[in-house]
């Protein structure tokens, strides 16, 4: 089945709004195995939704869409798509419940009160499947005739997210004999192009499972997917093809399905009964955000110090007066003394520190923008990094901050590993 996506609403159009629901359904339907040929957006026009709805469907049989379907004048999907396929429109009586109930109940005696347009939300083409909205007042619905369908979706992604997910999806694939099931390999320290480059050949040669790569900032992830006709067997197929890729990345893989680093550390601490305290002078608290972003975190962390001024390094820490006149604050010798420092001060059995030159100004020859050091003090393994940080992108100190971030939460993951 090919499909396409479009989204509806000006703001997208104008660039307002980010385009987050073609992402998520284009991920979707291509973990479904549904070939995603085009995407749309068009703005809340009829005249142009017509034309976009004609087009798509002179090339796809299933054309996906989120937005206009609130209860305004403008919200036009609905109508559009029930007119191109010749269906009248019919009030479909659990959809007016739903909507008497959520008016009753969430806003009784607020100044919400149910309007007349609000009711044309109820209303569906005849013939429509129709996708309840636990999340809000309108609900999805689908329109088949013959071999070609129409999924409309509202637009707020907090009610198109769980909508696709629990019952498009399912619907998409009611058909479907076949199960798909992915692993997420979680790679730290290789690029993209380097993780392809290596896996190139091994990739092409693979059509069940197949292997493909997502990049995220400072970080690589490949899915490796099976389809098969139960779980067992697709696990069954998909540990050869992990274990294969395990033996080619071999340190640089962090994780199977853990889903980023932080959880990963988190993680790795627990199982080891290990606990972890943080320094941080130029991410300002981010590596130590990023821990307790994790559930459970206050099992393995205790204390994190943002240390931005050198009297705090000093006072706190227990940095020497010395270390920072000679070498500076941004020196092997002052994260290796942050480090030993947080370590000593909250019992921890592994400390980190980070200090470097986030920019834009601040830097010199010596000491440019993007050089940071990274401190790593525990029984099983001390040693400071010196990170020379990529620069040139638009918003680069933090850009510069968020991968120091990254760079320590590994540190402190192989310093976990070495106990
Ligand atoms: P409503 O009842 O809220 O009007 P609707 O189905 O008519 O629902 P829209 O009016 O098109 O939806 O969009 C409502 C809001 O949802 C938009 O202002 C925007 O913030 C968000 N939104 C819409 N489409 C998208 C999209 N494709 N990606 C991300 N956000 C979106
Ligand atoms: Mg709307």
């Amino acid at each position: 089945m090919n499909a396409e996506i479009i989204c509806v609403g000006t703001e997208l159009l104008l660039g307002d709004v980010v385009n987050t629901n073609a992402v998520h359904i284009a991920k979707g339907l291509a973990a479904a195995g549904i070939n995603v040929y085009y995407q749309s957006v068009v703005g809340d026009n009829p005249q142009r939704l017509k034309d976009s709805i004609r087009l798509a469907f002179k090339r796809s049989d299933l054309i996906v869409m989120t937005g206009g379907l609130g209860p305004t004048y403008d919200d036009l999907t609905k109508e559009t798509v029930a007119e191109y396929f010749g269906r009248k429109m019919k009030l479909h009586q659990p959809s007016l419940d739903h909507l008497n109930e959520v008016f009753n109940k969430i806003y009784s005696g607020q100044y919400k009160k149910m309007t007349e347009n609000n009711v044309k939300q109820a209303y569906m083409p005849r013939g429509a499947v129709v996708f309840d909205n636990k999340n809000g007042t309108a609900p999805g619905l689908a329109v088949t005739d013959g071999n070609k369908t129409a999924v409309l979706m509202p637009g707020p992604p907090r009610e198109m997210v769980p909508m696709f997910d629990n019952q498009v999806l399912p619907y998409l694939s009611r058909d479907s004999k076949k199960v798909l099931v992915s692993k997420n390999i979680y790679i730290f320290g290789m690029g993209e192009s380097a993780v392809e480059d290596m896996l190139h050949d091994y990739m092409l040669s693979m059509d069940n499972p197949t292997i493909a790569p997502y990049a995220k900032t400072g970080e690589v992830y490949l899915r490796v997917t099976a389809s098969a006709n139960d779980k067992e067997q697709a696990e069954e197929m998909l540990g050869p093809v992990v274990d294969k890729i395990q033996n080619l990345l071999g340190d640089y893989i962090y994780g199977i399905d853990v889903g980023n680093l932080e959880t990963a550390v988190v993680r790795k601490l627990k199982e080891k009964n290990l606990t972890v305290a943080t320094a941080e002078s130029c991410t300002g608290g981010w590596v130590s955000k990023q821990i307790t972003g994790v559930e459970g975190s206050s099992e393995v962390f205790g204390c994190g110090v943002c240390a931005y001024a050198n009297e705090t390094k000093i006072k706190v820490l227990g940095v020497k007066k010395d270390t920072l006149a000679h070498f500076g604050a941004v020196s092997f010798e002052t994260a290796s003394e942050m480090a030993a420092g947080i370590r000593k001060i909250s019992g921890a059995d592994i400390g980190i520190s980070v200090t470097g030159i986030a920019g834009p100004g601040g830097g010199t020859e010596q000491k440019p923008v993007g050089l940071v050091y990274i401190g790593i003090d525990s029984k099983a393994l001390t040693e400071t990094l010196e990170l020379t940080l990529s620069r040139g992108y638009q918003n680069e100190r933090d850009h510069i901050r968020y991968t120091a971030t990254l760079r320590a939460l590994h540190s402190i993951l192989r310093a976990a590993n070495a106990f």
